[in-house]
């Protein structure tokens, strides 16, 4: 590389940053006035279990953007994190989830993501309690993802809010378990109810040995802690077989269904409430 190109290089690198940032800028501005304009709707995605029925629906937030189409929460949930705007959302995805979950034969939960924001900037347990009074939904039928990032700083105050959420009735979940801070010893101290199983390490079974050692472990660590582990990213009939041969009581994924809108998920829920029947593996 010449001096010449390297500086080319370099400006066309600014360039391109700039870009970027503007970009970032731009739908920071338009993240915040979303929620008032009504861009943002749930989609659902079945847990089921080792039979096949559905156990849970996940809660996953979309952005429909007017001109963007669907924005892609891994790209818009750290800019909400970032400008704040995480604080008003999870709130308003809590209590949605909630009213959607209610309507749901009584068999089945609703999993809702927590932002580690919300554990810092919110009251977690009066916004709980108001999404669970508002909606009539039963405490055992929430429950709350978070990843291991909350447990970085897992202050008293956030250690207190999580007891105070299981004092509740509500059952909480480890998050993309095996892929953030590693130090296992927040699992003894605090009380979680599930593990889910990142998707990362679903990926490569059956075939790759070291996935499926790090499954394996994971399950016997989960279950002799008496904790539900539940799979993500299941695309497979051989990954389904291999986690179920491995232990794993519960399993997420396209296999069984893609996220779907509040109205596909209430007819699955309720055509299972009434022929008892299973999500036939695709
Ligand atoms: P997550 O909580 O780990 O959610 C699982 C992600 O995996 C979802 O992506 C889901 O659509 C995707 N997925 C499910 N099954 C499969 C599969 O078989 N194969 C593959 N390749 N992917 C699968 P999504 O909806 O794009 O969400 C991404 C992440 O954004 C979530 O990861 C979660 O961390 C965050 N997120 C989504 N909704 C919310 C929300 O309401 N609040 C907060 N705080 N975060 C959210
Ligand atoms: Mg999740
Ligand atoms: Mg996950
Ligand atoms: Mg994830």
């Amino acid at each position: 590389r010449t001096k010449g190109e390297g500086r080319n290089g370099y400006r066309f690198y600014e360039a391109e940053m700039d870009e970027r940032i503007e970009a970032r800028r731009a739908l920071s501005t338009e993240l915040r006035g979303a929620l008032d304009r009504n861009e943002f709707l749930l989609y659902f995605q079945p847990i089921v279990t080792k039979e096949g029925r559905i156990r849970a629906f996940e809660a996953l937030v979309r952005w429909n953007h007017p001109k963007r189409g669907f924005v892609s929460p891994a790209d818009f949930i750290p800019l909400a994190e970032e400008t704040g705007v995480i604080i008003p959302m999870g709130e308003w995805i809590l209590q949605q989830a909630c009213v959607i979950a209610a309507a749901w034969p009584s068999d089945i939960s609703v999993a809702v993501n927590l932002s580690p924001i919300q554990f810092r900037h919110s009251d977690l347990v009066l916004l709980v309690n108001s999404a669970l009074q508002e909606s009539g939904l039963a405490a055992s039928r929430l429950e709350l993802e978070v990843t291991e990032s909350v447990f970085l700083e897992a202050t008293p105050a956030i250690k207190t809010a999580l007891v105070k959420l299981r004092e509740r009735g509500v059952r909480l979940s480890v998050d993309d378990f095996g892929t953030g801070y590693s130090s296992l010893s927040y699992l003894r101290r605090l009380a979680f109810d599930k593990i889910k199983i990142d998707q990362c390490f679903v990926r490569d079974l059956p075939h790759e040995q070291s996935g499926a050692a790090i499954v394996r472990a994971i399950i016997d660590l989960a279950t002799s802690l008496k904790m539900t582990v539940i799979a993500e990213g299941v695309e497979t009939e051989a990954q389904r077989r291999c986690l179920l041969s491995l232990g794993c009581h519960e399993l997420q994924g396209y296999l069984f269904s893609r996220p779907v809108p509040a109205e596909e998920a209430n007819v699955l829920a309720s055509q299972q409430g009434l022929r008892r029947g299973k999500i036939q593996a695709a």
